[in-house]
């Protein structure tokens, strides 16, 4: 495998499946090179960020060029099959029981809406097909009724990803035994910003989380969200926490917040979206083979800032007009910025990825 790897400078994902024929993302990114960092100090990410803008995004386009076809964005869609009545804190989500948003809440989708929202999704060029559960921590029969969902989205050839909440090993497990392509679990913020956002679990919560997935086999999604009313210095804190991970995420996103009414941050300060940018780039530079996503925020950010973060290295959006709870641009808007830009989507099922694989 690695001399076909040397011979072709790419690699095929979509060709990879188990026995079962669900298709696997083909390599732990470690596995393709040793040079990636994972001993990052917070002095060395500050100093990034306060880098003179024309030379961070310089250097956050040449690292994304090295590794990335720099004009393929992944698609993603993320569905809400399990809305609200979350026993969870977190002082953005308007899923919280904690705070009154008016939120319409429902119950786990029954399997047909799922399956003709993962074939609509298909259609509008998605290649993974995320599905989110507002629980704390999913029991035993959610998790099967899950892993069922997981196996009916895999049938229609869409990648899948789940963010369910806390897991254990064996949960995990199921999850893999379905399988689940990505699990998204975000640390949200740095560490010792944390308690200012959350209370009812910890940062120790979400990395054994992670583990447990790790250990399972599944692909790590975790990134966090920034404008929480954050410092730059816990924005450097957050990338690092996820660059020292033992393995770097195969996807971080990056989310602005989407300020909803009722929740506790919907007066925090913004921050720019030149920030925002800075943001980008930095994690692009410190995860180099990391799919970034643009995640939350893209609603309230123009199209010149969005053409920003595809220079500094994001390459996977969520489309679809709605994204969890919140709004999100339409696929018509997406289709007319990246005609613009000359991007094109990256369709895993059917084009080799555009990983060059530097060995
Ligand atoms: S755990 Fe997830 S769904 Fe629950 S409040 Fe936090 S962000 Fe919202």
């Amino acid at each position: 495998m690695t001399a076909r790897i040397a011979e072709l400078n790419v690699y095929p994902v979509a060709t990879l499946r188990d026995k079962s024929g669900v298709r696997r993302f083909p390599f732990r990114i470690d596995q393709l090179t040793s040079s990636l960092r994972h001993d990052w100090q917070k002095a060395e990410v500050l100093a990034l960020f306060e880098r003179p803008f024309n030379d961070l995004m310089y250097e956050a386009q040449s690292v994304h060029r090295e590794h990335f076809d720099p004009n393929k964005v992944q698609l993603s869609t993320l569905l809400s099959i399990k809305t609200g009545g979350c026993p969870e804190d977190c002082k953005y989500c308007p899923q919280s029981v904690h705070f009154d948003t008016g939120l319409d809440v429902h119950g786990l989708l029954p399997i047909e809406d799922v399956v003709q929202a993962a074939r609509n999704a298909r259609a509008d060029g998605a290649s993974r097909f995320c599905m989110g559960a507002a629980w704390r921590s999913p029991t035993e029969r959610q998790v099967e009724q899950v892993a069922e969902l997981v196996r009916a989205v895999n049938d229609e050839g869409l990648e899948t990803c789940v963010t369910l909440g806390m897991l254990s090993d064996d949960k995990a497990q199921c999850l893999a035994d379905a399988g689940l392509a990505y699990y998204n679990h975000n640390l949200d913020t740095s560490p010792e910003y944390y308690g200012d956002i959350i209370t009812t679990r910890t940062y120790q919560d979400r990395l054994d989380t992670l583990a447990a997935v790790r250990d399972a086999g599944i692909n790590v999604c975790c990134g966090g969200i920034v404008g929480m009313g954050e410092s730059r210095e816990d924005r450097a804190g957050l990338l690092q926490q996820l660059a020292n991970l033992p393995q770097h995420p195969e996807s971080v996103p990056i989310n602005m917040l989407v300020r909803v009414e009722g929740t506790p941050l919907n007066e925090s300060a913004a921050i720019s979206n030149i920030e925002f940018v800075r943001t980008v780039c930095v994690s692009r530079i410190l995860m180099p083979r990391s799919f970034v996503r643009l995640s939350a925020g893209r609603k309230d950010m123009s199209d010149e800032a969005q053409a920003l973060c595809y220079l500094a290295g994001a390459n996977s959006i969520f489309c679809g007009e709605r994204l969890l709870t919140t709004p999100n641009p339409e696929n018509e808007e997406d289709r007319l910025l990246f005609d613009q830009l000359g991007i094109e989507p990256l369709d895993i099922a059917t084009e080799e990825a555009p990983f060059r694989a530097v060995l």
